[in-house]
């Protein structure tokens, strides 16, 4: 304070010339051919500070007296001075499942030709790395305007498709340059779920918009023949249907996902490995991240973490409905902290386990603790919850291994902070989906002359195999690689090299519905999608 109001003084007081001598800068000098001598006199006389000395560029950067600059800039052999102005590290990230999935090798300039319908909680088109230009959607009277979401979930899913890149701000999404087509269908309103007509009123909705791919991070366990039937005709009219394969860590079927004519996505990790939620089944066609995936939530509904300890800072994970707050204090350990922890003034240490994460944080906050850190007692980040349990403390979850270096620094400075953001780290097949959706969506942008299922098929073909070789129960064909089916599909061309028509016309048959000529019941039964005859002798055509 005082030292602001001391040079507002010193301004007011001395005149413009006696200040600016006094002045120091810190320059790029650039200067002729034969003008370094020139440069070299000044800045010795001037007693300059030399930083970098780029005699290749013939320049000098170095700070010095204002009026040495002014003196210097007159010399006919200096070319010209300049500030050597600041440059920032870029406050935007690039979540992991970005490279993962190759987006960040393949340009989306080409993305206006493509249109991806989300079916989901609706997309909060005031947040601030979200394209809103590029944006249509469908109002449902029961669920609201499309243009909010009051669970976030369609936020999370939009951001990983089309988060706005270079804006310095939040993520970037699979396709970042604001040029795909979104079109928007809110079919989740306050309730959390939805009639299997409203989905398949809502596919409708996104045919009608134009849409290319239908990305759908949504489910159950029932399947239905008026879905299934549904998925199939659009299938057959060109439309992608990308959807979750579902979150119970079970072996059963979700549907849409299941329907031969969807893609079904499941949830791997940053290691690739697959989630231990995400479902196992032969429906299960390709991969995506879907484990700590970073993305846009509604503005002010998400959270902004920091842990740091010793001066070190730490990833961390907000516990799902810690308190609001940053602080300070010693780092104590407590242990499992299945009692009372004596932490007056001080930040809580606590290993997962025993007990509920709630009591943990409880029994931090009996003691006087001001902030709780709880690592994992396995491998990975600990994303944990209190349960609707109230807490006055900011609590965060670590790895295990972040807790073992902090084990290491008891007593040592630590703080926590838990506030409100714009961005949210969420799991789930839901989290997967979009970047397959994405991907297709991206990798049909540059080969607009194929068709659905050639883009499926290319989506296939060079999928990252993960798990055991082959398609497999877990990963399906495996990770979904965007650069590896653009180039694909330039080499083998839409049928994938050989014969005519847009889906498995050559090479490896990749349909695993009823080749043609075999009796059907339903057009789904069908890799062409038309299953026709008479009544009880009906064949695929
Ligand atoms: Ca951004």
């Amino acid at each position: 304070m005082r030292k602001v109001l001391l040079a507002a003084l010193v301004i007011a007081l001395m005149p413009l010339s006696a200040f600016s001598a006094a002045e120091k800068k810190r320059v790029w000098i650039a200067y002729k051919e034969g003008g370094r001598s020139v440069a070299e006199a000044a800045l010795k006389n001037s007693a300059a500070e030399i930083h970098y000395d780029m005699r290749q560029r013939n320049a000098v950067v170095a700070t010095l007296p204002s009026k040495a600059i002014e003196n210097l800039s007159r010399k006919s052999k200096i070319e010209f001075i300049e500030d050597d102005v600041k440059r920032y590290p870029m406050a935007e990230v690039s979540p992991y499942g970005i490279a993962m999935v190759q987006a960040n090798l393949v340009d989306d300039n080409l993305a206006g030709n493509r249109t991806v319908c989300i079916i989901d909680s609706g997309y909060d088109l005031n947040h601030e790395d979200l394209p809103t230009t590029t944006v249509s959607g469908t109002d449902d009277p029961g669920t609201g305007s499309w243009a909010t979401d009051e669970s976030g979930h369609g936020t999370h899913v939009a951001g990983t498709i089309a988060a706005v890149a270079n804006n310095n701000k939040g993520v970037v999404g699979v396709m970042p340059n604001g040029t795909v087509g979104l079109h928007i269908i809110k079919v989740f309103g306050a309730s959390g779920w939805a009639y299997s007509s409203s989905l398949v009123a809502a596919l409708d909705a996104c045919e009608a918009s134009g849409a290319n791919v239908v990305s759908m991070s949504l489910g159950g366990s029932f399947k239905s023949r008026s879905e299934d039937r549904a998925f199939a005709a659009a299938d057959g009219r060109g439309v992608l249907s990308i959807a979750a394969a579902g979150n119970d860590g079970n072996t059963r079927k979700s549907y849409p996902a299941s329907y031969s004519s969807v893609v079904s996505v499941a949830a791997i990790d940053s290691n690739k490995a697959l989630a231990d939620f995400s479902q196992r089944n032969d429906q299960v066609e390709l991969s995506g991240p879907g484990v700590a995936v970073k993305s846009t939530v509604p503005m002010g509904t998400g959270s902004d973490v920091q842990t740091s300890v010793a001066g070190a800072s730490y990833e961390a994970l907000a516990m799902d409905g810690s308190a609001q707050g940053s602080a300070s204090g010693a780092l104590v350990d407590c242990g499992t902290a299945e009692g009372v922890c004596a932490a007056s003034q001080s930040v809580c240490l606590i290993e997962r386990g025993v007990i509920s994460f709630a009591d943990k944080v409880l029994n931090c906050q009996a003691g006087g603790g001001v902030a709780a850190i709880i690592y994992n007692n396995e491998a990975g980040a600990l994303s944990g919850t209190l349960g609707g349990v109230a807490t006055t403390i900011p609590s965060v979850g670590v790895t295990d291994t972040d807790g073992a270096a902090m084990l290491s620094a008891l007593g040592a400075a630590s703080s926590v902070v838990v506030q409100t953001g714009n961005y949210s780290i969420y799991d789930g097949t839901s989290m997967a989906t979009p970047h397959v959706s994405a991907v297709a969506a991206l990798v049909w942008s540059h080969h607009e002359n194929c068709d659905n299922q050639a883009i499926r098929n290319a989506l296939i073909a060079t999928a990252e195999d993960l798990g055991d070789a082959g398609r497999d129960t877990s990963y399906g064909y495996g990770l979904v690689q965007a650069s590896d089916a653009v180039n694909y599909l330039s080499t083998n061309g839409c049928d994938g090299g050989g014969g005519g028509g847009g889906g498995g016309g050559g090479g490896p048959q990749q349909c695993e519905l009823l080749p043609k000529g075999a009796s059907c019941t339903s057009d789904a039964d069908c890799c062409s999608n038309s299953c026709k005859g008479k009544r009880d002798a009906k064949t695929c055509k």
